[in-house]
């Protein structure tokens, strides 16, 4: 036991926990997709029901669905993964703009998703930007950006994918997935 745990509890960083789940979203997004193929290739469920439902996810989390649980996506992110980082993040920034008819829905439904990306802690943030360098979005469309006032938000945009790497790179947890307006920090500190 160290010093600092002795008597007390040892306190968690913001969002690690969230930070632990997204990094290992490709085994989970694996995992998923491949049940997600199980089911309609084995077990005969219905492409239209996989459709539905992965787009009324949307009004929940937007275009989680590519990023999470679809094992086409999954094989596009292999695919799209080759090559130096810049190569691929134009990839994504590409590849995100188009897509099939469940990223379509919630695609558009990005802006109204009950979960969006949100700086949740507000005076956590410290103006480095490394959420801005993690996100194609903010790399590709200059006029976004998840800190900034000026900016819009890119999780807002038909093309966020909600893959999250922008939380994962916060290194303060002040940014996360949660319910509410996804203001910018230093709009949320006025
Ligand atoms: S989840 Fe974050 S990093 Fe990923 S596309 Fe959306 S805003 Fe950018
Ligand atoms: S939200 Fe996090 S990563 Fe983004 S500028 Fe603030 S502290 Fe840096």
């Amino acid at each position: 036991m160290t010093t600092a745990s002795i008597g007390t509890k040892t306190k968690r960083k913001p969002g690690s926990l969230l930070r632990g789940i997204i990094s290992v979203r490709r085994v989970l997004q694996a995992a998923v997709g491949a049940l997600l193929y199980l089911a309609v290739v084995q077990w005969q469920v219905g492409l239209l029901w996989v459709i539905l439902a992965g787009s009324a996810l949307g009004l929940v989390l937007g275009k989680f669905f590519c990023r999470w649980m679809c094992p086409m996506g999954a094989i596009m992110e292999l695919v799209l993964g080759a090559g130096d980082e810049h190569g691929r993040r134009r990839s994504f920034y590409n590849y995100f703009k188009v897509g099939c008819p469940i990223a379509w829905a919630g695609g558009a439904l990005n802006r109204l998703s009950l979960f969006r990306v949100k700086v949740g802690e507000p005076n956590r943030c410290i103006d480095c930007g490394k959420c801005d360098k993690a996100c194609y979005i903010a790399e590709f469309a200059p006029e976004h950006s998840l800190f900034r006032t000026d900016l819009k938000n890119p999780s807002l945009a038909f093309s966020c994918s909600r893959c999250l790497n922008c939380v994962k790179a916060c290194p303060t947890g002040a940014l996360t997935l949660g319910v509410g307006p996804a203001a910018a920090a230093s709009r949320l500190r006025r």
